[in-house]
């Protein structure tokens, strides 16, 4: 049965096996139990040496009967680790799943007798093979004794040899069970790592969106909901002064009148721009309406707060991509970080921008203490 030995071919005149009904399902079920082209293991080499023992062969094999090959799991008394399956004697008995296939003198055969096996130096002559079958009723291969004098087998050591061959199965059932759960496991933990990154594209996103919600679209600066967010966690110190300004456009419905819409909203664009540039870094900008914004200036007494401002007024006014001449009025007013609320000094901030409107417009004043 080596395949060092024995030619592949069986000789013309020993017919083709009749095929199997349900090979390809057979076949399909094989290869599930993942034991093909595996490496020995002890229970399967204990196994075939009960085998052995039991009929006092002096060869014992456990074979599967691939799509062109029988493989050897596990031998006693031979060498080599598969055969063609055209000279496979387990393959004539996988053919009676049932029933133990015993040839007491292959010699005496009417087909074995052609086999390079028994025809060559191998010199077999009994052949018994308990086939392998698994629930489904497939059988996969075989438990199987051989030796080189012609034997018999007594009716309990077939039953015998099919019991092994029930042991064989519940083993291969275990084992794939086993490959199954580790597969699964690997498949849960793979599911749950995407999960987790998937959770952090989220909240990413949950991020971004938050951010996005907190900023104007049309300028960038924050919206008013932003403002009050950026305003309650404002860190500044008990007793520092801190200014609030607030801008507003001169005669900004004029510009929508005579330029249209969509021009006054470039001026706001452009106007933001400006204000987000003369801003200092612990400045806080908003649009607070629709030509109007808004400064938070922590740590700023009015005289800083007003050169911002000013800062601000003089680059819009010095803009010459503008559709027309845009000024802006002001008004700031200051306090005392635990003292003045963001609130209270923005309503001292709106009256001083009244005052800069009534008095000309283009002009920035500031709030008496
Ligand atoms: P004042 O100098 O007294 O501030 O005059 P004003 O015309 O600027 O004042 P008013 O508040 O009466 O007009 C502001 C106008 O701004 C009214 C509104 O139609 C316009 N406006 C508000 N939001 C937007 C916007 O997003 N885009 C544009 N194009 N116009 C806006
Ligand atoms: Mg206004
Ligand atoms: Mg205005």
């Amino acid at each position: 049965m080596s395949d060092a030995v024995v030619p592949s071919e069986l000789p013309p005149q020993v017919p083709s096996l009749p095929p199997i009904p349900d090979e390809a399902q057979r076949l399909a079920v094989l290869h599930r139990y993942r034991i093909l082209d595996t490496l020995p293991e002890g229970v399967y080499d204990d196994v075939v040496d009960l085998a052995r023992a039991l009929c006092g062969t002096p060869q014992a094999v456990l074979t599967f009967i691939d799509e062109d090959r029988q493989w050897f799991k596990a031998a006693v008394g031979l060498d080599g680790e598969q055969t063609d399956r055209r000279i496979a004697f387990c393959d004539v008995a996988i053919r009676s799943p049932r029933a133990v296939t015993v040839v007491e003198d292959a010699s005496q055969h009417l087909r074995f007798r052609h086999y390079p096996q028994v025809t060559g130096p191998d010199h077999l002559r009994f052949y018994a093979g308990a086939p392998l079958v698994t629930p489904g009723g497939h059988a996969l291969g075989t438990i199987c004794v051989v030796d080189q004098v012609p034997r018999t087998l007594t009716d309990a050591q077939a039953r015998q040899m099919q019991a092994l061959a029930r042991i064989v199965v519940h083993l291969l059932e275990a084992r794939r069970r086993e490959l199954d759960g580790q597969l699964q496991l690997a498949e849960r933990e793979l599911h749950q790592r995407e999960l987790v990154r998937y959770q952090r594209e989220l909240e990413s996103k949950n991020t971004e969106l938050a951010e996005e919600a907190r900023r104007d679209a049309l300028t960038g600066l924050l919206n008013r909901g932003g403002l009050a967010q950026a305003a309650r966690a404002s860190t500044a110190r008990a007793g520092d002064a801190f200014t609030v300004a607030v801008l507003d456009l001169d005669h900004f419905k004029r510009i929508n009148d005579t330029l249209g819409h969509a021009a006054g909203d470039e001026v706001i664009r452009i106007a933001a721009e400006e204000i987000q540039r003369g801003v200092r870094g612990s400045d806080v900008a908003a649009r607070y309406g629709g030509e109007e914004f808004l400064l938070l200036m922590p740590a700023t007494p009015p005289d800083a707060g007003l050169a911002v401002v000013e800062r601000i007024r003089a680059a819009i006014s010095g803009r010459e991509d503008l559709p027309t001449k845009v000024t802006l009025s002001a008004g700031l007013a200051s306090g005392l970080s635990g003292r003045d609320t963001p609130d209270t000094l923005f309503q001292r901030a709106d009256q001083a921008l009244y005052l800069a409107k009534r008095r000309g417009r283009d002009r920035a004043e500031v709030a008496d203490e």
